[in-house]
């Protein structure tokens, strides 16, 4: 079998993603059978520039991250983008609803000035190169990322679910987080993570990004039935829905 050689690169991220896949343990082993590995900082210490899927954490900060991203392009016949930091900027896009420079300072302080430190407003990866293939979450889900794999090895497309976490939700029979009068981001947000959050007794905070055509209506619906308002839905996206 001719093994898909596959490099793994991460650019702003707190690298939950990665550590996700290390996390595989014994699954890992059996993704590293069916693929050639041939590039992951945080996994191994060799390095190439022949891949033919790359893979990709994290998000775009820094002017120079742009060109090295065209660079992984250029050399990948596919390209996914690993976790919410890459698929959509993620939490680093907080940034851009602020003055950059005040934002250094913050962060910095006096060493705000030295060049290593330059930023630039937070980009997805798809915002600065083509993207094949999403993998969604904060942290990803590891079932989804061996399911893409697998796909990919086998040359079919992966099928990433595009209808709203409450669908899940509600085939585990959770009772809805607005019953205790809290607000969730469900009815708007990408399935795919089996509800984790409602699961485990706390709302969905939107980690998996929008729905291509949210219902936006009826999400509106149930806020007003719970006695919220948009507002207040607005205020929680603001982790995961910045442009
Ligand atoms: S998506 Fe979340 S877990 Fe993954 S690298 Fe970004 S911040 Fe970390
Ligand atoms: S709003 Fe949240 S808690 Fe309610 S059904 Fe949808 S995902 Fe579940
Ligand atoms: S329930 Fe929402 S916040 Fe939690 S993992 Fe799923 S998409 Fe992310």
């Amino acid at each position: 079998m001719n093994k898909p050689k596959v490099a793994i690169f991460d650019f702003a991220g707190c690298e939950g993603c990665q550590l996700q896949i290390v996390n595989m343990e014994e699954e890992i082993l059996d993704l590293i059978s069916i693929v050639r590995l041939v590039e992951w900082r945080e996994g191994m210490s060799e390095q190439s520039e022949e891949y033919d899927v790359a893979i990709v954490e994290g998000s775009i900060t820094r002017p120079q991250d742009e060109e090295k991203l065209r660079q992984i392009r250029g050399r990948a016949k596919i390209l996914v983008a690993l976790g919410a930091c890459a698929t959509d900027g993620g939490v680093n896009k907080m940034k851009n609803r602020f003055d950059l420079q005040e934002v250094k300072q913050v962060v910095y302080g006096a060493d705000s000035a030295l060049p290593h430190l330059d930023s630039a407003p937070t980009k997805a990866v798809d915002e600065v190169v083509p993207v094949d293939y999403k993998i969604y979450g904060c942290p990803i889900d590891r079932r989804e990322f061996a399911y893409v794999v697998r796909s990919l090895v086998m040359g079919k497309r992966p099928e990433i679910p595009n209808y709203p976490v409450c669908v899940e939700c509600k085939r585990k029979e959770n009772v809805c987080r607005y019953e205790y009068q809290e607000i969730c981001l469900g009815p708007i947000t990408r399935a795919g993570c089996d509800a984790r959050c409602p699961s485990f007794g706390t709302w969905c905070f939107g980690c998996r990004g929008s729905v291509d055509e949210s219902n936006v209506q009826a999400a509106r619906e149930v806020m007003e039935r719970y006695g919220k308002n948009v507002e207040d839905l607005e205020d929680r996206m603001l982790l995961f829905s910045n442009k």
